[in-house]
């Protein structure tokens, strides 16, 4: 097994994605990533993980696709010859209050942010198990601690997130691969931008501390779950939101 430690992390075009894979080649791992549509903004995370000194390699996978899962897994390994962080970041809304919400806005996100971290997680875990070392994260949010009127679809995926966490966790366990979540607030991304002004002012309203996080914030806290320090918690569910969930 190489030396460098390596780190997929889906979705890493952009926003939180694109800040934790910066962190983790500051950690010093090698980083494969995936986008879906974005091969420029791709390319500019690439750039931004070599300049901290990490072998990259950029690949365009669509995560609702159990296929495009399995092969991410298949060239990690070839590239790095071990895996050793998964971060199940990609996501996306499709929001809409329930009766006016279709049958493809809510299967959207079910195939996207629920399904795709499963099949991410199903394609890793002999690796990791074979390894007897291995650190899931996945990013769910605080809507799926909470709810939030407008996305019972989006709220079902991260609350799913956080079920299949605590499971895979009782899983895995016993091989040293620890499982856990991150439930991020309300992160200053592309994401968020598209809310409208009143929206955002309403949820910071909801924000003990005042004011939106950074995808910086939610990459520290991966950092630290996927480092050396971390490797007695899992099943975790940790909320990284300004206080909005306590
Ligand atoms: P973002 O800026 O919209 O970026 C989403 C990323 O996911 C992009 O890199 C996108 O790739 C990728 N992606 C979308 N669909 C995909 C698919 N089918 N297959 C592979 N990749 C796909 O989002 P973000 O705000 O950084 O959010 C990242 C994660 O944090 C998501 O899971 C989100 O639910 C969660 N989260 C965000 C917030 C927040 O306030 N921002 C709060 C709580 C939780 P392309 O651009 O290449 O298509």
């Amino acid at each position: 097994m190489s030396e460098r430690k390596a780190a997929i992390v889906t979705g890493a075009s952009r926003g939180i994605g694109r800040a934790t894979a910066v962190r983790l080649a500051k950690m010093g791992m090698d980083i494969v990533f995936t986008y879906n549509s974005g091969s420029e903004a791709a390319e500019e995370t690439k750039a931004l993980c070599e300049a901290e000194g990490a072998r990259v390699l950029a690949v365009q996978a669509d995560v609702s696709k159990s296929e495009n899962c399995d092969e991410l897994v298949a060239k990690t390994l070839e590239f790095c010859g071990r895996i050793d962080v998964l971060v199940n970041n990609a996501g996306i809304t499709r929001d809409g209050l329930i009766i006016r919400m279709t049958d493809e806005q809510f299967d959207q996100v079910i195939d996207t942010n629920l399904n795709g971290a499963f099949y991410m997680m199903r394609a890793v875990s002999k690796q990791m198990m074979k390894q007897r070392c291995g650190r899931i994260i996945n990013i769910s949010s605080v809507v799926g601690v909470m709810g939030n009127a407008g996305q019972v679809n989006y709220a079902a995926s991260k609350a799913g997130i956080i079920g299949m966490t605590k499971s895979l966790a009782r899983e895995l366990a016993s091989r040293k691969v620890t499982v856990n979540a991150i439930a991020p607030g309300m992160i200053a991304t592309d994401m968020t931008a598209v809310m409208s002004d009143k929206a955002k002012e309403a949820m910071k309203a909801a924000i003990p501390v005042g004011e939106m996080g950074k995808p910086e914030d939610i990459a520290a806290a991966v950092a630290f779950l996927a480092s050396e320090d971390a490797g007695y918690i899992t099943g975790q569910v940790i909320c990284v939101d300004g206080g909005m969930a306590i």
